[in-house]
């Protein structure tokens, strides 16, 4: 058996994969394939209708909002966000916590100004700026609630005067938050909440419609809420993946439930790490996220035989991103504990035989 520590696309429940692997077979007993049914089916709508409704009871989504699902990935909504939020001449204000962010502020500068709050650059995203002020005359602030790469995760969100435009792609559903302090939340589906090709977007109503500016109808938002995320053919099997996965966490316990489990696992695992003498963790204490847990070795020898060793244990997708080097242990929803412990008796073997 792996244990799967990848970042992205990352681990989905086993029952998930089996349930997924059925429908491709013989979807619910319609002798088709989920693959190869209408979109306009019954069978199919159904299955978009309990993924719309299973967003909104798990994430308690408030009266006036709309959920989409969409393609093109997070990074796609880097675009669509000023696209449809940002007036032409006005500005938009960024938190840039990271590489993600970033790329989204770059968007940006094709409809508007950007005033970037703050940034971590300098100290390479090892913690999340928290210290800025809120420019009121912009149309939105948008900030990356987990920093994929880094490890590092916004741990209390804010009450903004305008609208907040957060990138949730590598957290979402993997803690409790108020959708109600947001105007728009996106996430790419592949990293906590299904497999690659279809992006959840939870925009509020009324923050669109105010740019003053024509925008083509598959990047339309309102477009989109209009033809119920099925302007043209929707990404019919990721849905239907992404849909069977909120099912799981539903029975799981929903956000609330999952959040114990992510917080005991990171707790776990970040103890190990701060007690072995021969591993560090890299980002800043009071920032590190519960999703994507980033270390190094003291001893740069050690880092080549501590990947090897992992992976006779069936440890998976632990090297770092090339920008921080090291590891990073991405613990998702649907990794179990008993993977983390795997991962922590590994340091304390490897700490014996090396140290
Ligand atoms: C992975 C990731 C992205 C990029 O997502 P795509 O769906 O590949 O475009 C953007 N933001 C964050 C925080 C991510 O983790």
């Amino acid at each position: 058996m792996k244990h799967n520590f990848g970042a992205g696309p990352g681990i989905l429940p086993h029952e998930v994969l089996k349930q997924s692997a059925e429908g491709v077979l013989n979807f619910n007993g319609t002798g088709l394939s989920i693959l190869e049914i209408s979109h306009r089916s019954p069978e199919f709508e159904a299955v978009l209708d309990e993924a719309v409704a299973l967003v909104k009871e798990l994430l308690e989504v408030p009266e006036g909002y709309s959920v989409l699902f969409l393609q093109g990935g997070a990074s796609t909504q880097f675009a669509l966000a000023p696209y449809n939020l940002l007036p032409e001449g006005g500005k938009a204000a960024y938190v840039e916590s990271g590489v993600w962010a970033n790329k989204a502020l770059k968007e940006a500068k094709f409809f508007g100004q950007v005033e970037v709050v703050a940034t971590s650059k300098p100290t390479n995203f090892n913690y999340i700026p928290k210290d800025f002020t809120i420019p009121e005359d912009a149309a939105y602030i948008h900030i990356t609630s987990n920093n994929t790469i880094y490890g590092t995760q916004l741990q209390q969100f804010f009450k903004s005067p305008i609208p907040v435009v957060c990138d949730m792609s590598s957290d979402i559903f993997s803690r409790k938050f108020d959708v109600a302090d947001f105007g728009l939340i996106y996430a790419g589906a592949q990293k906590n909440m299904g497999p690659a090709g279809v992006t959840l977007v939870v925009v509020k109503n009324d923050i669109l419609g105010k740019t003053g500016r024509a925008i083509p109808a598959m990047f339309n938002y309102q477009v989109q809420i209009e033809g119920g995320s099925m302007y043209n053919t929707p990404p019919c099997f990721a849905i239907y993946v992404a849909m069977l996965t909120l099912r799981w966490l539903k029975a799981k316990g929903g956000v609330a439930g999952i959040e114990l489990e992510n917080i005991a696992k990171a707790k776990a695992l970040y103890t190990e790490i701060d007690r072995n003498p021969l591993f560090k963790g890299v980002s800043a204490i009071e920032d590190r996220s519960h999703m994507n847990v980033t270390f190094v070795v003291e001893n740069p020898e050690h880092e080549k035989p501590f990947l090897k060793y992992c992976d006779e244990k069936g440890i998976v997708g632990i090297k770092g991103h090339r920008s921080v080097g090291g590891f990073r242990a991405s613990i998702y929803n649907a990794l179990p504990i008993t993977s983390v412990h795997v991962l922590i008796d590994a340091m304390q073997e490897f700490e014996e035989k090396y140290k």
